[in-house]
């Protein structure tokens, strides 16, 4: 059993070691003066809040990232900084605006709420649902997001199979139909032979079960070693 205890091992190793970040996290911004965050931007599985200032209105704007805020701070930078990036978010859709207009503005950072993404433990996101109901009761007069956003599907449910699933999936699938089609094949086959109609239909559920288990283990030999082309 070194396998399983080395897993639980490593398991609460991790657990504790983003325990110890989320403490930490504070700790970890090396510039407090400037940082947008107050501080924080080293805080993960968060919902944030940007409010932008003019001087005659103030826009919301709610987003959420899993990893640290700072390499997502990082990307809104670059898309209210580079032009070509205008359109990247309705934030800096809103920012290239004012720019545009000339008008003067402030944008303010701030954590809305903590939730934790995706894992295989809770099988739910709720920092994605902690963001739709953020954006559900916000007040969509100064609202920036638009409703797409709340229907827009989790992302963080992905890295669970990622790593697993395209092959096999793609494998699985043509296994599927291969088989299917053999065993039309098969069926057709039989009635040929002179086999009653009756006993392919059969409803029986030991004979239908007997003939697909046969099926499944003379199909899956060969195909095994057949390379799968992709
Ligand atoms: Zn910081
Ligand atoms: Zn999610």
């Amino acid at each position: 059993m070194p396998n399983i205890a080395s897993i639980i091992k490593g398991h609460n190793k991790r657990i504790s070691a983003t325990l110890t970040s989320k403490e930490k996290e504070a700790y970890n911004c090396r510039k407090k003066d400037t940082c947008p965050l107050n501080g924080n931007c080293q805080a993960s599985n968060i919902i944030y809040k940007a409010e932008v200032k003019t001087t005659d209105n103030c826009k919301t704007y709610i987003g959420l990232t899993e990893p640290p805020f700072k390499l997502r701070y990082g990307n809104h930078k670059m898309s209210l900084n580079h032009e070509k990036h205008q359109n990247a978010t309705e934030l800096s859709k809103h920012i290239w605006q004012l720019k545009q207009n000339n008008q003067p503005f402030t944008i303010n950072w701030s954590i809305a709420s903590r939730a934790k993404a995706y894992s295989n433990e809770s099988k739910r996101c709720n920092l994605c649902l902690t963001e739709k109901l953020i954006i559900i009761n916000a007040d969509k007069r100064t609202l920036l997001n638009k409703r797409p956003e709340l229907i827009s599907k989790c992302r963080h449910e992905n890295k669970f199979y990622i790593n697993n699933s395209s092959p096999t999936t793609k494998h699985r699938q043509g296994n599927h139909t291969q088989l299917r089609s053999e065993h039309r094949r098969k069926a057709k086959t039989q009635q040929q032979n002179g086999r009653k109609r009756e006993y392919t239909n059969s409803r029986t559920p030991k004979k239908v079960l007997q003939t697909t288990n046969r099926t499944d283990a003379k199909e899956n030999t060969p195909q095994n070693n057949t390379p799968t082309t992709v």
